[in-house]
């Protein structure tokens, strides 16, 4: 199976899952996450449909977004301090927000470029060490700063779950969907109307995480990998 066929097979099975759990076909947005494969093999998934693509490393992103300008680039790894200015530049959406420090880097670079950049927050919702992301508690901090930063939007949240372990996948997914619930119903109407994106779920969990109302799903090794 090439990384063409990969793709339509799982943008289908993602669609039918979505309308399986009572929702729309087009209610779940697939992210193919290139982030083992070079350049040139972005262009496989192009083929088969592919619109959104996640990066976690900076420098990836900004070679593939500049080699790949008509596709939407996402931001999911780890940001650095140094590193906002090229992520702001590049990516459509961060999805890995979780640190006070960082909120406020990004709406100055965004600022610089006169963009207002759309961002998730990553929450540890198991609260596994390995696992990058805030507390629920900071969340809900983290997400007042984000509406009161004029230069950052704040669209939704995201999370990982533990791998291999169906009920904590669920607990997981589940307790973001909470989460997010609750914080939506605490915003101003505006603010509220734009918080609506849950980045859930993984080659290995994300019918899961459709269940349980994922926006987004972030797929990298079903599609890219052979061994998968
Ligand atoms: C690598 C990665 C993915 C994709 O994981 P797969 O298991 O390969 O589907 C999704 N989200 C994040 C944050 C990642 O780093």
């Amino acid at each position: 199976m090439g990384v063409t066929e990969n793709y339509q097979r799982i943008a289908a099975q993602v669609a039918a899952r979505a309308q399986e759990c009572g929702r729309e076909a087009d209610a779940v947005r697939l992210i193919a996450v290139s982030k083992t494969v070079e350049a040139p093999v972005v262009e496989l998934a192009v083929q088969g449909g592919a619109n959104d693509f996640g990066e976690n490393r900076p420098e990836c992103l900004v070679e593939k977004a500049q080699a790949y300008p008509d596709s939407t680039w996402h931001f999911i790894g780890n940001v650095q301090s140094r590193r906002v200015k090229d992520i702001v530049a590049h990516a459509s959406l961060i999805h890995s927000l979780y640190q006070e420090r960082h909120a406020r880097k990004i709406n100055d670079e965004a600022a610089k470029i006169g963009k207002v950049q759309d961002v998730l927050i990553e929450v540890n919702v198991s609260g596994e060490e390995s696992k990058g992301g805030c507390t629920l508690d900071q969340a809900q901090e983290l997400a007042q700063l984000c509406l009161e930063l004029p230069n950052v939007r704040l669209r939704g949240l995201m999370t990982m779950a533990p791998r291999a372990d169906e009920q904590a996948e669920r607990l997981t997914f589940s307790g973001l969907a909470e989460l997010h619930g609750k914080l939506k119903a605490a915003m101003e109407p505006a603010d509220a109307a734009v918080f609506d994106e849950l980045s859930m779920g993984m080659s290995e969990d994300w019918p899961v995480a459709v269940e349980y109302g994922a926006t987004m799903v972030r797929i990298g090794r079903a599609i890219f990998s052979d061994s998968f």
